[in-house]
């Protein structure tokens, strides 16, 4: 697969009418597939994208000891259910300290995309900005999550904030804007993404029904 074809533009018609980002009982969400999509429907959404937790790692975390093939197959049920609602089943994977994710291959080829995101990361600008640039070479990577969690631990220059977009750009990975309040990334780093054209994608990042995005 040529680096720059990315899974999510099979999709693209869906950018601006679904949830791209969706967390489930499977990992440390509240509701089921099955629920969720009930509520999607009465969000007026056209699609929604399962993007649950996952680790290549024997080491999992509690929440986050699951069978990757259940949710496929409840998102392959539910898809008969909401014949009109595009359901996707992906990933949110962590970037590692060496720019890795930490997804298994098995799991990759069962995923429509994959999302992936800081959640704690030594406070090392290098370190940080380094992993990030590798993961948005990565060509299994379609977005990147909650960018906001880049800027927590350190300033970036207007400079550095424009190359990690512009290599978004260049490497076709989508920004996402997320809709949880925690979330929010420094003043004007949006207007940024804009301006320079790289694209986005609106996930709210939902762990339960009440954080769905509502499109009306
Ligand atoms: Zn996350
Ligand atoms: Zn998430």
């Amino acid at each position: 697969m040529d680096a720059l074809t990315k899974k999510w533009e099979k999709y693209s018609s869906f950018l601006n009418k679904g949830d791209w980002h969706v967390h489930t009982n499977y990992a440390d969400g509240e509701n089921s597939v099955i629920e969720m999509c009930e509520q999607a429907e009465k969000n007026g959404l056209r699609m929604i994208a399962f993007t649950e937790h996952v680790r290549k790692t024997e080491h999992v975390r509690k929440k986050q000891d699951y069978d990757f093939s259940s949710l496929v197959k409840d998102v392959e049920h539910a898809r008969k259910n909401f014949p009109n609602l595009k359901i996707l089943v992906g990933c949110e994977t962590k970037i590692l300290l060496d720019g890795g994710i930490d997804v298994s291959e098995d799991v990759l080829e069962m995923c429509d995309i994959v999302i992936a995101s800081f959640h704690r990361f030594p406070p090392e600008k290098d370190l940080q900005i380094t992993a990030l640039k590798k993961a948005l070479h990565n060509p299994n990577v379609d977005i990147w999550g909650h960018p906001a969690t880049l800027f927590r631990n350190f300033d970036l220059k207007r400079n550095e904030m424009e190359n990690i977009i512009n290599l978004c750009k260049r490497n076709n990975v989508l920004i996402e804007n997320n809709l949880c309040p925690k979330y929010i990334p420094p003043e004007g780093f949006m207007d940024m993404v804009h301006k320079l054209g790289a694209r986005t994608v609106i996930g709210s990042d939902a762990h339960s029904v009440w954080d769905l995005r509502k499109m009306n």
